[in-house]
């Protein structure tokens, strides 16, 4: 695969460069997309970055993210939370990204109780799919590996995010990263089963041993996720979009960006 068929997670390189930066270094490095994150976004001005990115030709595969409908307490909390996820629709939809990628919350802080959980993420997701069906951005539902139920997503397998897809309609889909999913014995039939609802597609690889189970990932080719596998089945279901690398990782971000991103395209090329 090749440059053109790649975007960049701006969390790839968030340590070394801004925005503006990582926006310039795709052009330069000839990648067709670019994945942000709400907070260089802000710091850029949502109209300017959406500015910035179309002058530099990029396709925007994902903005990264809404979703923690479990975050806040009472009702103030889940307003909040709402409120945050509809003010994400429109950035997303100002920068015109293909979608806006869903973490989508661990327990809530009151509560150890996975359903309660679970049925918050998905009132949580009811609540704002108006919205994002107007806007015109579809939600990628993003199952996290199950290390992270706690904390950061009570959505932990691609067949329980397609269930949500199902009740939820038009306007959602998954997105669907290698790191979190990999380790699924259902995984082929459930990529199968989403077909084109994939929306979005993350690569990056899983170390052993990792030491970090968030701020650990390879870098494709190092780790023992059969990459290619799975982006094969993805295309099969018939994901044409972007392959997005997104390697959150306190080695990497110690290291030139410019390597980093050098590194990705080639091993972009070689693994998937
Ligand atoms: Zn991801």
């Amino acid at each position: 695969m090749s440059a053109h068929l790649m975007s960049l997670n701006t969390a790839t390189v968030r340590e070394q460069m801004s925005l503006r930066q990582c926006i310039d270094a795709c052009a330069r490095f000839g990648i067709a997309g670019i994945s942000p994150w709400r907070d260089g976004v802000a710091a850029m001005g949502v109209d300017k970055a959406a500015r910035a990115i179309r002058d530099a030709g990029l396709a925007v595969s994902g903005l990264c993210r809404g979703g923690m409908f479990t975050a806040g307490v009472g009702a103030a909390g889940r307003q909040a939370a709402l409120d945050d996820n509809r003010r994400a629709i429109d950035e997303a939809a100002a920068l015109g990204a293909s979608c806006l990628v869903m973490v989508c919350g661990g327990l809530a802080p009151d509560s150890k109780d996975l359903s309660v959980a679970r049925a918050r993420v998905q009132d949580g997701l009811m609540a704002i799919l108006p919205h994002a069906r107007a806007a015109g951005v579809p939600l990628a539902l993003e199952p996290l590996h199950p290390m992270t139920c706690a904390d950061r997503s009570v959505l932990s397998t691609l067949g329980q995010a397609l269930d949500l897809c199902d009740a939820l309609g038009e306007g959602a889909g998954v997105a669907l990263d290698v790191y979190h999913v990999w380790w699924d014995p259902d995984l082929s039939a459930q990529i199968r089963r989403a077909g084109t609802r994939i929306l979005a597609f993350h690569v990056c690889d899983w170390l052993m041993p990792t030491t970090d189970t968030v701020f650990d990932r390879g870098m494709p080719g190092d780790g023992v996720i059969e990459i290619r596998a799975i982006h094969d089945q993805v295309t099969a279901a018939g994901y044409r979009g972007l392959t997005e690398v997104e390697i959150l990782s306190h080695a990497w971000w110690t290291r030139d960006a410019d390597h980093v991103i050098a590194t990705c395209i080639d091993r972009v090329a070689a693994y998937c």
